[in-house]
C-alpha cells in the first residue's frame, strides 16, 4: 500500500459531537470584497484585522484613489509594511509569512473543494457479465429473448467502455500490451423498437434497478428545439441529475430512456420549420455522442435563479424507444421489392404473414421512416421487441417476480383467503388483452375490472376460506367459486 492509500485509510479526527475536526489546511482565504477564494483570485494580501484582499480588488481600490496610475504588481509590500503613518500591515500571503493564517476568522475563509476521487468509479469485476444480466432480467421480463440478450451485451460493453475511459484519464493503459495502439471503444447507445406494451420501458427500468444506476425516462414528444415552447433537450439530463440526487458523478454513469422517439421523425411535406421533429434529432446528436451540458438543478427550465451544474454525457447510456407504426409496411415493401425480382409470390406471402417482421429492420427503413442518418449513427445497437402472444401474456400474469396475480394473491392472503385463478380464466384475460391491442398494459386494467367486486365482497364475510376465479365469471356467465373455512 503506498502513502496515498494509507492516508485515505486513516480515520479522520473527530470532534466530541462526532463531526470531523477541521484541519487548518482544509481552508483557504477569501477576498473581503469580492468573496472569491484564493484558489480563484490568486494570493491574498492580509491586512490588519485579519482582512484579506485579492490583488484585483486591491488594484481597484488604488485606482479609485490614484486614478489608475499605480501598478499593484510592481508595489513592494514589504516596504509598505511597517510604515507607521499608514498603519497598514500588509502581508502578501504565499510570501512565507503565513503566521497570520491561524488568526484569520473562519468567516474570512472557505473550505477547500475536495479533490475528485482519483480512481475509476467502479471496478471491472463489479460489472456483471452479459449472461448474468440476462438471467436477472429473465426473472422479471417474460419473452423478448433476443432483446434481453442484445441489451445485456450492449450494457456490459458500455460499462466496460466507461471503465476503460476512466483508466485512460488516470493515465494508465487498460490493455496489458504496453506500447500498442490505443483503441477507443465507441458508445453503444441503443435504439429499441417494439409495439406498445411489449415491455420496452419495463426492460430499461428493470435494467437500471439491477445495475443500481439512476434512470431518467423522458418523452420525446415534449421536446422542442431550444427557444420554442416545450422542453429543451437538456431537460432530459436534468431529470437524470434529479434521479441521481443531484450527484453529478452518479448521474454521469446513469441511463436516459427517451420514449416515443418515433414521434420526432422528420415531418413529411412541411413548409414550416420542423421544431419538434428533425430539429430535435439534430439537437439530440450532441447529447448522444457525449458533451458537457449545463443543466439547472431542481428544475427543467434554466433561469437566473436556478443554480447550474455541468454534466458530461459521454458515459451516460442513451436508450431510445418507440413503436414506429408504419415501419412494418416499409420493411414489407422493401422485402417485397427484392422478392418480386426473384422467386415472387411465395416469398411475398411469407413476409405478409410473418409476425416478427420488425426484426428485419435496417437503417435504410428507419431513414425512410424519417430518422436522420446522423441520429441513427449515434444509436449503433438496434433491438426489436416482438408483439406479445397469448402464451406470453399468460406467463406475464403469473410468472415474473412481481407478477400481477402474485400481488392479488398476497393482498387476499392478508385476509387469510386463498385466491386461485383457473388456467382457462388466464387464457381469457390474455385473449381480451390482445383484442385491446395495448400489449401487456391491458392485463392490469382487465384484472382490475374483475377483481374489484371480489376485493370488495370477500372481507365482508370472515368465514370465506378461498376464492377461485373462473372463466365463466370473466365471461359474465357465472360467478367465482367460493369455499368456506373448515
Ligand atoms: P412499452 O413497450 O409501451 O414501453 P411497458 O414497458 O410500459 O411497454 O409495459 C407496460 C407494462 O406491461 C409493464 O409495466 C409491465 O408490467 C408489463 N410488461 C410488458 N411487457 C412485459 C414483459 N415482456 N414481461 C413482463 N411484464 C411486461
Amino acid at each position: 500500500m503506498d502513502e496515498k492509500d494509507k492516508k485515505l485509510e486513516q480515520e479522520p479526527e473527530l470532534n466530541q459531537d462526532g463531526t470531523e475536526k477541521d484541519d487548518e489546511q482544509d481552508y483557504e482565504k477569501i477576498c473581503y470584497i469580492c468573496r472569491r477564494p484564493e484558489s480563484k483570485a490568486g494570493n491574498m494580501i492580509v491586512m490588519p484585522g485579519s482582512m484579506c484582499l485579492c490583488h484585483d480588488c486591491m488594484q481597484k481600490a488604488f485606482d479609485s484613489v490614484v486614478g489608475g496610475n499605480l501598478d499593484l504588481s510592481k508595489v513592494d509590500f514589504s516596504q509598505l509594511s511597517g510604515m507607521p503613518f499608514m498603519n497598514l500591515n500588509f502581508v502578501p500571503s504565499g510570501s512565507g509569512e503565513d503566521t497570520m493564517q491561524a488568526q484569520i476568522p473562519r468567516r474570512q475563509q472557505v473550505k477547500k473543494k475536495k479533490k475528485e476521487h482519483a480512481g475509476p468509479a467502479f471496478e471491472l469485476k463489479d460489472i456483471p457479465a452479459p449472461h448474468k444480466i440476462k438471467s436477472r432480467l429473465d426473472e422479471y421480463v417474460v419473452g423478448q429473448e433476443q432483446a434481453k440478450k442484445v441489451v445485456s451485451v450492449a450494457v456490459y460493453n458500455h460499462y466496460k467502455r466507461v471503465y476503460a475511459e476512466s483508466i485512460r484519464k488516470m493515465g494508465k493503459d487498460v490493455s496489458a500490451n504496453d506500447g500498442q495502439e490505443e483503441v477507443s471503444i465507441e458508445k453503444s447507445n441503443i435504439l429499441m423498437i417494439g409495439p406498445t406494451g411489449s415491455g420496452k420501458t419495463y426492460l430499461v427500468r428493470t435494467l437500471a434497478r439491477l445495475l443500481d444506476v439512476p434512470l431518467a425516462i423522458a418523452d420525446a414528444t415534449s421536446l422542442t428545439e431550444a427557444g420554442y415552447i416545450g422542453d429543451d433537450i437538456e431537460s432530459v439530463v436534468s431529470k437524470l441529475l434529479a434521479a441521481a440526487g443531484n450527484d453529478v458523478e452518479r448521474a454521469e454513469h446513469g441511463i436516459i430512456f427517451i420514449d416515443e422517439i418515433d414521434k420526432i421523425a422528420k415531418k413529411r411535406e412541411t413548409n414550416t420549420r420542423d421544431v419538434s421533429g428533425e430539429s430535435v434529432q439534430q439537437e439530440l446528436l450532441k447529447l448522444l455522442e457525449g458533451s458537457r451540458v449545463e443543466v439547472p438543478v431542481g428544475s427543467n427550465q434554466k433561469n437566473a435563479l436556478t443554480p447550474l451544474k455541468t454534466v458530461n454525457t459521454d458515459h451516460i447510456l442513451f436508450i431510445c424507444g418507440g413503436a414506429f407504426p408504419d415501419l412494418e409496411r416499409i420493411i414489407k415493401e422493401r422485402l417485397n421489392k427484392t422478392s418480386s425480382m426473384g422467386f415472387g409470390a411465395e416469398l411475398r406471402d411469407r413476409y405478409q404473414e410473418n409476425p416478427d417482421i420488425l426484426s428485419q429492420v435496417t437503417n435504410k427503413d428507419l431513414r425512410e421512416f424519417g430518422m436522420i442518418p446522423e441520429f441513427l449513427g449515434r444509436l449503433p445497437v438496434t433491438v426489436t421487441l416482438g408483439k406479445l402472444t397469448e402464451k406470453l401474456l399468460v406467463k406475464i400474469l403469473k410468472e415474473p417476480k412481481n407478477a400481477i396475480l402474485k400481488q392479488y394473491i398476497k393482498l387476499l392472503e392478508m385476509d387469510e383467503v386463498k385466491l386461485v385463478f383457473e388456467e382457462e380464466a388466464l387464457v381469457w384475460i390474455a385473449q381480451e388483452a390482445i383484442k385491446r391491442d395495448t400489449g401487456a398494459r391491458a392485463l392490469r386494467a382487465i384484472l382490475e375490472e374483475y377483481m374489484l367486486d371480489i376485493m370488495y365482497e370477500i372481507p365482508k364475510d370472515p368465514n370465506i376460506g378461498s376464492v377461485v376465479v373462473t372463466r365463466p365469471y370473466l365471461e359474465k356467465s357465472g360467478g367465482p367459486l367460493i369455499r368456506m373455512r373448515g
